[in-house]
């Protein structure tokens, strides 16, 4: 028998399933790479900005260097825009660096961390590379049950995490809810609040999680540029916290977690309102598109307030699984489920007018 490595916790890890990649599905399938529409991984479907190309491009130029390992200039920009102090602030190699970074730094092998069933799948993940115990929450209409998740809480349990809005079934919780919450959880417990597609959210549902984060030394809010700001490819994400969490969460990342190219970027994006505008607009538009057609198809999806639905497309527990090997067949990725749990069900996200209507011909000619 060969030699084991590793504790049995790492060793039980299953890995990530991420969205194909468009070469890898033209390969495979023999079909033009330009003919492929991705609608598997809520990027932004406009791209990244034009300005943060721009400035990107002259970042260039300083590649030779190290990036600034304290991110000075990107964090006086997330310090203006969402009002709070440079230390409370960590940069993170995308958002799930932030994730990662909260479950080394909070949980020991054995303890607990609490989040719930379908949700962002990074959960599981960072909690079984540091050993902890997850406790999963039964979901309540394809959403957090937060008066369970905080019934669940013990003295063992050390981290929670909440995606709001969640990922992969797009459902939303709102402010009050979150407040409550909040207001319910013991000082020894952190709570990770994972705003990766806030950006995403109507006017009248927009609430101030930051306000939050300074009545509450044990909340960690995560933002993330990989959605809504168009920069997925890039890895950037930020925590903002209390200095009593963000202290360690520096201390705990390598020093240049976040690289030059992303921090120059990641400035450009957070100052580019018009881009942001034309993204949420673009984005009320495709669910518009794809929701009406599932209504007239008899779809069932699950409402959503990010910039991907999840939609069911058939009874059986082979659906998911098949209907996805259709599409690919027709040139259109999305994401099949199937290991959060939704084996029936696929999370489409929404694409350009034409990306939507080409999934929306291959869907209805598989269904047909
Ligand atoms: C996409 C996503 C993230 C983060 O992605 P990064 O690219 O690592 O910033 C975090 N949480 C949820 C719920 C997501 O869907």
């Amino acid at each position: 028998m060969s030699t084991q490595f590793g504790p049995d916790y790492v060793r039980a890890i299953a890995p990530y399933q991420s969205g194909k990649p468009i070469s890898e599905v033209a390969r495979e399938f023999g079909l033009e790479e330009a003919s492929i529409v991705k609608l598997a991984s809520n990027e932004n479907p406009l791209g990244m900005p034009e300005s943060a190309r721009l400035a990107m491009h002259a970042a260039m130029a300083d590649l030779g260097r190290y990036p600034d390992a304290n991110g000075f200039a990107l964090k006086a920009v997330i310090s203006a825009k969402y009002n709070v102090a440079q230390e409370w602030i960590t940069l993170g190699n995308g958002s799930n660096d932030i994730l990662e970074l909260a479950a080394h730094a909070f949980v020991e092998p054995g303890q607990e961390v609490i989040f719930a069933q379908y949700s962002f799948a990074v959960y599981a993940l960072a909690t079984q590379a540091v050993g902890g115990k997850a406790v999963v929450i039964a979901a309540k209409e394809y959403g957090h049950d937060l008066t369970a998740m905080a019934a669940a809480i013990t003295a063992h349990t050390r981290l929670v995490f909440i995606a709001n809005p969640n990922n992969p079934t797009g459902t939303f919780l709102p402010a009050a809810d979150i407040a409550a919450f909040l207001a319910q959880v013991p000082e020894h417990v952190v709570v990770v609040l994972d705003e990766a597609y806030n950006e995403y959210l109507a006017p009248e549902l927009q609430y101030d999680s930051i306000e939050w984060v300074r009545q509450y030394p044990n909340l960690l809010v995560s933002r993330t540029l990989s959605k809504a700001f168009g920069l997925a490819g890039l890895r950037i994400g930020f925590g903002i916290a209390q200095p009593s969490i963000t202290d360690l969460l520096n201390r705990i990342r390598q020093p240049f977690n976040v690289n030059s190219m992303a921090q120059a970027a990641a400035i450009a994006a957070l100052n580019d309102h018009e881009f942001l505008a034309r993204s949420a607009t673009l984005n009320s538009a495709g669910y518009l598109q794809l929701t009406e057609v599932f209504d007239a198809l008899g779809l069932e999806y699950v409402p959503s307030f990010g910039n991907f639905v999840l939609v069911r497309v058939g009874d059986d527990d082979g659906a998911g699984a098949r209907v996805n090997l259709a599409l690919l067949k027709c040139g259109v990725i999305v994401r099949p489920v199937g290991n959060y749990g939704l084996p029936q069900w696929l999370r489409v996200s929404i694409g350009l007018q034409a990306e939507n209507a080409t999934f929306i011909d291959a869907l209805k000619r598989i269904l047909a």
